[in-house]
């Protein structure tokens, strides 16, 4: 490690290094990867470059974890921050108001799609989609009408909905959720209607119509005790950056309407604009019951989420002192000011600068260069909506066999890329491309270029 001499001594990189490997905990990460490297440690940022304590710069690939918008440091999101610093920097919905949270309800139930009008705030993606799970389960003991048999969630094959518990027990990732299995509550499982991975390799409209034909089985079979079908609306991230056949989701809340029961969609990574659209489930004019949003809600900046729904949900939560229907569930940072803020002042840059005008000629070059690196040896796929792509990276094309996990060669390509300044986080073996949503087409260039160099470097031996 080299000390950068100008430095103060508490951003010593040498010291701040050996701190991080004694002290630090990182999350999602595998320690022996991570303690056999110097940390790359971030220190600053400017639109979408990330900028390293020795001044080295990196465009974001990742949008931090998916969840910068209009770039890091925006004038007009730090200036509401500011302002809002001078005035109240937290306090909370638990008994009283503020205006920031008052306003960004007001705001959110206005762009969600009809209906979804009542907006529960908490502080990150999982307990969005916690609470939702929750409001569900609770909704059909409390209704004028009680249907306590609901008691049963059905998700999609390799579903990820964040770490709490419940969320875990909607998870689908072996990986990531099969250590913690005697903790978890029961979910039906639906198929993951991912095409390149369907064993009989069937078209895109039949792996939907099989997995929506499992959907239905499972319904006519446990039908009267689904409280909820939670589904990622048109691409599942952390499962692989895997695209939906175009009316999965429209089969799905089909199916929900048929057997009474509740649509939850998560849309923590594709809300915001990630898919081309300001919500993905607009694409197949779908409505949820819950609508779960997190990362893009403040462009990246500071920790909130909200649980949209509809008004016969919220009124089911109407009791009385003899009979309590209180929904029991809320965090000390529901609805921090200081998040609603930056929440408000991106929505007023997404109206200022059209961000979701600007994204066509955007997409349609990603596309481009997703087809250009498919002529690389061994890529198996690539796949995206919007701006969110990956880039499946595979021992052979034929077979379409994956490497063997233990070679990383999605963590060794972006290892590299960072060489060619260009900073991603793969998912085993694909390549994650879900850039701020100002990105150039410039900046996908360089991008795509970094990424398409790292993976000959890795492949020829040379990383
Ligand atoms: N749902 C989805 C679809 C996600 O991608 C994530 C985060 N990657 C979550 C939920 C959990 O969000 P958080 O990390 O903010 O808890």
């Amino acid at each position: 490690a080299r000390r950068s001499k100008g430095s103060a001594p508490e951003l010593d990189p040498v010291r701040l290094a050996e701190w991080d490997h004694a002290h630090v905990w990182h999350p999602f990460t595998a320690r022996d990867w991570w303690e056999s490297r110097e940390p790359l440690i971030i220190h600053a940022a400017e639109g979408v470059e990330l900028i390293d304590l020795q001044g080295r710069r990196y465009l974001d690939g990742v949008s931090s974890l998916w969840c910068n918008v209009h770039g890091h440091r925006h004038p007009v999101i730090d200036q509401a921050i500011r302002d809002q610093l001078d005035r109240l920097a937290h306090s909370t919905l638990l008994g009283v108001t503020h205006p920031p949270a008052i306003e960004l309800a007001k705001r959110l139930a206005d762009l969600a799609p009809p209906g979804l009008t009542r907006v529960f705030f908490s502080d990150n993606g999982s307990t969005a989609v916690e609470s939702a799970v929750k409001m569900a389960f609770q909704y059909w003991r409390n209704k004028p009408d009680p249907e306590p048999d609901r008691t049963l969630f059905m998700t999609l094959g390799d579903a990820y909905h964040g770490d709490t518990l419940g969320d875990v027990s909607l998870g689908g990732i072996e990986l990531f959720h099969a250590a913690f299995g005697p903790l978890l509550f029961p979910t039906l499982r639906i198929p993951t209607p991912h095409p390149y991975r369907d064993p009989q390799r069937r078209s895109p409209d039949q792996v939907r119509d099989h997995c929506l034909g499992v959907a239905e089985r499972l319904f006519q079979t446990h039908g009267p005790q689904v409280a909820a079908v939670v589904a990622e609306p048109l691409i599942q991230g952390a499962a692989g950056l895997l695209v939906h056949p175009p009316g999965f989701l429209k089969g799905l809340r089909d199916l929900c309407d048929h057997y009474g029961t509740l649509l939850i969609c998560d849309e923590v990574a594709v809300g915001f604009g990630r898919t081309g659209t300001m919500f993905a489930c607009e694409q197949e004019k779908v409505i949820p019951d819950f609508l779960c949003l997190a990362k893009g809600i403040t462009a990246g900046y500071l920790p909130l989420a909200a649980t949209l729904t509809h008004e016969r949900i919220y009124n089911a939560f109407l009791g009385s002192p003899e009979c309590p229907k209180t929904f029991y569930h809320g965090h000390t940072f529901s609805g921090n000011p200081l998040a609603a803020a930056a929440a408000l002042a991106s929505l007023r840059v997404f109206e200022e600068e059209k961000t979701l005008e600007t994204l066509p000629p955007k997409i349609a070059h990603l596309r481009h260069r997703l087809e250009r690196f498919a002529r690389l040896p061994q890529v198996g796929d690539v796949r995206g909506v919007g701006l969110m792509a990956g880039i499946e990276l595979v021992e052979n094309v034929e077979t379409r066999a994956s490497f063997p996990p233990a070679w990383r060669i999605g963590a060794r390509v972006c290892q590299r890329a960072r060489d060619y300044g260009v900073l991603t986080r793969p998912l085993g073996d694909v390549l994650v491309i879900v850039p701020p949503l100002v990105v150039t087409i410039a900046d996908l260039d360089r991008l795509f270029d970094a990424l398409e160099a790292a993976w000959n470097d890795v492949r020829e031996g040379r990383a």
